[in-house]
């Protein structure tokens, strides 16, 4: 019998076992509590007292628990610790749990109140503001794989976005790493899925259900009008929003409708090189020294966020981004307007994610005051562009966004209190004047003290007892207390008052008018409450209604601000507008490094600045020189400045025309990334690898110092074999540092390389380096003066001259490390060789006549060319 669980440990387990790993937080009155295993997490990540609470099996049992007030900071600790929880509220109150056992005839003693799991708190499915940061999106994204493809869903319930894409199964992590998601959820039979992903069941990713779900959440027929969805992007939809189905417990939150993301259409970036770069994150971690602290002026969080997205993903088309440029010139060439307009923009609230809680049922009124507030803004900032002369055809199309809700704020301006509070239990937010009936409820409840007031002077006066007071507490509500000595004045029979309670020093008492007056004013408060609680269930109601011209509204707010800030950080940093081109060039003057410029400036140094030309006729540069001389800065610098122009941003530059390209790739060789786990040489092959086999004839390329990972022979080797490759097959743009002299050899046989170095002197003794870049090959090698340079000692640097005379000597004699490379065959023509062979497939491609076919006979032919690959 001992070993019967406890009613209450029998409600806890079964809520435990629907919670899974989730954490369970299990209300109990003011407190939420973890008991167990559960307990020991959340007590190490909250560094919180861990206690124990009665016997489990004859174990005390391990328990923590965290005030029902302060939850909210307890459980972003917890979310950021990477932990998920279920919270389980108490859903009757003690007395219908009461009632509900008087009913049932079980006894009182034994009946808990009933819990239940309301909702899941997960990092992917948060809206509170306290939870969020609010420069940065919150993204959930499903993975759906289906046969060669992998539908991916993505949305940030926080404002609602919505988009669904398609990618081959080896572009996955490229597309994850682009997302940057905070939960990721696949289907539990998955062999391949990551180990961050939460495993779900395979049921949930049907493209089916996911087709009939949004059809149903957005009320349409069809989903033919919001783009062309494939089935596996359908599929990820469908576990998408079972998931969030499965955290809001049946309630979900808000979705916009769905965009299709079309491949091609946006610069694509794999994993490596968005580390490499330090787009949002330096490679440290944290945002401090990353692309985006450097460029990021926004006024507003929504804007920071579309910045993030805009700099994750740059556009591949020129139309649209010479749209965004437009918009960033208008703001450049109009410092009032700017500085107008940003002083707007500063005070506008975030009106995206306010609307996201309101839709998802967690919306207070301050939500509403500042959807109020944010769309008054909008007004002003549609007034503002309107004025402005010659406006670009995207800021038009913002401002068409940013109007239409006149009635709307009329109605929330006259409803609500300037600042309402995030509570409503205790009413007070909606306006008066707005509502008479709730104004003459307020009046009699805020009577109440002068009403108890005059009722108490005229008791004072009827009993002769100045002492005489009325009271108010939680137990006993409104009473007259006397001190004890004046008590049996008022016991007397015929007194009009009824005894309560007999203190240690005094005696309360009731009496019918005090009943009363109580009474009248509990309910006109109470009566104020539930006018205001409708008042604020039909407001929702209207927002929620107007959901997709508010998000709309919020996203045209987010793409000024974002025009905005980047032209206050043209400015700023003396930034050029690009032009853009379609012919794969590449040709920047006076190019900087905008976070090592940033950097340098703050020790009071000067950055110097770069050309870059690259061109179809120069499109391979070999780049030499010192250590520390600057090439990896050179390198990264042209290819932040491509990236920042196709997501739509001025450059750091005096000018710069760059022809559009369709990829990015950035390689760093491994000995910079000793602290990664892995072979990093391995590591470093696998990513020049992936650009050999992606890069297209428009992608740019950068390559610094790959094949320094592994010996001095394989390395240079692969080296050499790299910028051949890239040179004859890939013919892409493309930057190479390299401190082996030997590659310069390269020149004599590709035509479209030429060889470049960052500038040293040896002044004194002592090297300088320039940070310049200059043509030709690096005279001579610096290793020494770099190493005397970092304070290698005298006699050190002394014994390694005397080893490198030797060394020299040597290689004069025998033509060194590169000699017999002159008569290497042409790479083209090796390259070649492997080709003799006839292919089937080749052969059969070429003997095929497209147009005789049909598109099944089409369909047939390439599985079968598929099958012989
Ligand atoms: P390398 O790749 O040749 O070893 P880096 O590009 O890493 O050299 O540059 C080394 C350091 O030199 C940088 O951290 C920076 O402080 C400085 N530097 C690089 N380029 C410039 C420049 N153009 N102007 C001024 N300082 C520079």
């Amino acid at each position: 019998m001992a070993d019967t669980p406890t009613p209450m440990m029998q409600q806890y387990l079964a809520l435990k076992r629907e919670a899974g790993d989730a954490l369970l937080f299990y209300r109990m009155g003011d407190f939420f509590e973890l008991f167990f295993e559960d307990a020991r997490i959340a007590a190490g990540v909250l560094d919180i007292a861990l206690t124990t609470r009665g016997e489990h099996g004859g174990e005390p049992v391990p328990m923590c628990g965290v005030p029902v007030h302060a939850a909210e900071g307890y459980l972003a600790r917890l979310i950021k610790g990477g932990c998920r929880v279920a919270i389980a509220e108490q859903t009757e109150t003690p007395e219908e749990a009461k009632e509900r056992a008087r009913r049932d005839g079980t006894p009182v003693s034994k009946t808990l109140v009933a819990r239940d799991i309301v909702r899941f708190v997960t990092a992917g499915t948060l809206t509170e503001e306290a939870l969020l940061e609010p420069r940065r999106a919150n993204l959930l994204v499903a993975v759906a794989p289906v046969r060669d493809g992998v539908g991916l869903a993505s949305c940030d319930i926080s404002t609602g976005r919505m988009e669904l894409e398609q990618c081959a199964p080896d572009a996955l992590d490229a597309a994850l790493a682009r997302m940057g998601a905070s939960e990721m959820v696949a289907p539990d039979d998955w062999d391949a899925a990551a180990a961050d992903m939460i495993p779900r069941p395979r049921a949930d990713f049907r493209s089916e259900d996911g087709e009939a779900r949004l059809k149903a959440i957005h009320g349409i027929a069809t989903l033919d009008g919001l783009g062309d969805f494939s089935r596996p992007m359908l599929a990820a939809a469908a576990g998408l929003i079972a998931y969030l189905d499965h955290a809001g417990r049946g309630t979900l939150p808000f979705l916009l409708p769905p965009v299709a993301r079309g491949t091609g259409a946006h610069l694509a970036m794999d994993a490596a090189t968005r580390t490499s770069l330090e787009i949002l994150e330096a490679q440290g971690g944290g945002r401090t020294g990353s692309l985006i602290a450097c460029v990021d002026r926004c006024a507003t969080g929504a804007g920071a966020r579309q910045l993030a997205e805009d700099l994750s993903a740059p556009l591949a088309d020129r139309g649209a981004i010479e749209h965004r440029l437009a918009s960033v010139h208008h703001f450049h060439a109009d410092p009032l307007l700017r500085a107008d307009l940003r002083a707007v923009l500063r005070q506008a609230p975030d009106i995206g994610r306010a609307l996201g809680r309101l839709v998802a049922g967690r919306g207070s009124p301050r939500d509403l005051g500042q959807i109020r507030d944010g769309l008054s803004e909008a007004r002003r900032v549609r007034a503002m562009l309107s004025d402005s002369a010659d406006l670009p055809a995207l800021l038009q199309r913002m401002c068409e966004a940013l109007g239409g809700h006149a009635a709307l704020v009329d109605h929330l301006a006259r409803a609500l209190v300037p600042a309402p509070p995030t509570e409503r239990g205790q009413g007070g937010y909606v306006a008066s004047g707005y509502d008479h009936a709730l104004d003459a409820l307020r009046e009699t409840s805020g009577n109440a003290r002068k009403a108890i007031a005059a009722l108490e002077a005229k008791y004072r006066e009827e009993t002769g007892t100045p002492s005489l007071k009325i009271k108010h507490n939680k137990v006993l509500g409104y009473f007259i207390e006397v001190p004890a000595k004046h008590g049996d004045k008022l016991m007397a029979a015929d007194s009009g008052f009824t005894h309560r309670q007999t203190m240690a020093g005094a005696v309360r008492f009731n009496s019918l008018g005090l009943h009363e007056e109580a009474t009248r004013i509990a309910e006109a408060g109470a009566h104020a409450l539930a006018a205001e609680e409708a008042h604020f269930e039909t407001l929702v109601g209207e927002v929620v209604a107007a959901r997709e011209a508010i998000a709309a509204t919020a996203a045209a707010l987010a793409r000024i601000d974002v025009s905005a800030a980047l032209a206050e950080r043209a400015v700023e940093g003396d930034w050029a507008q690009p032009e853009m081109l379609d012919e794969p060039c590449l040709e920047i003057t006076g190019g900087r490094h905008p976070v090592v410029e940033a950097a340098l400036a703050q020790g009071g140094e000067r950055f110097v600045a770069n050309d870059c030309l690259l061109g179809s006729d120069d499109r391979l540069w070999l780049i030499g020189g010192p250590n520390m001389g600057g090439k990896s800065t050179f390198l990264r610098q042209n290819a932040l400045i491509m990236l920042l122009a196709q997501a739509g941003s001025f450059v750091p530059a005096r000018a710069a025309r760059i022809g559009l390209a369709d990829r990015l790739f950035s390689r760093v060789g491994a000995s910079d990334n000793l602290a990664r786990g892995r072979s990093t040489f391995m590591v470093e092959m696998v990513e020049t690898a992936a650009i050999l086999s992606q890069a297209t004839a428009r992608s740019f390329v950068i390559l610094d110092e790959v094949g320094r990972g592994t010996s001095t022979y394989d390395g240079m080797a692969l080296a050499w074999a790299v910028v051949e490759a890239v040179h004859e097959n890939l013919q892409c743009r493309c930057l190479f540092a390299t401190h082996y002299h030997e590659l310069s050899r390269l020149a004599d046989t590709c035509d479209k390389l030429t060889l470049h170095h960052v500038r040293a002197r040896e002044w004194k003794g002592d090297l300088v380096l320039l940070h310049e870049l200059a043509r030709g090959a690096a005279d001579r090698s610096y290793g020494l003066s770099v190493a005397k340079l970092a304070g290698v000692p005298a006699p050190v640097i002394k014994r390694a001259r005397a080893v490198l005379d030797k060394l020299e000597k040597g290689r004069e004699q025998t033509g060194g490390l590169a000699a017999g490379l002159g008569e290497l065959p042409l790479f083209a023509a090796t390259a070649q060789q492997q080709d003799d062979k006839p292919d089937p497939v080749r052969t059969a491609l070429e003997t095929l006549d497209v147009d005789a076919l049909s598109p099944r006979e089409a369909l047939e032919t390439l599985y079968a060319l598929k099958a012989q690959a």
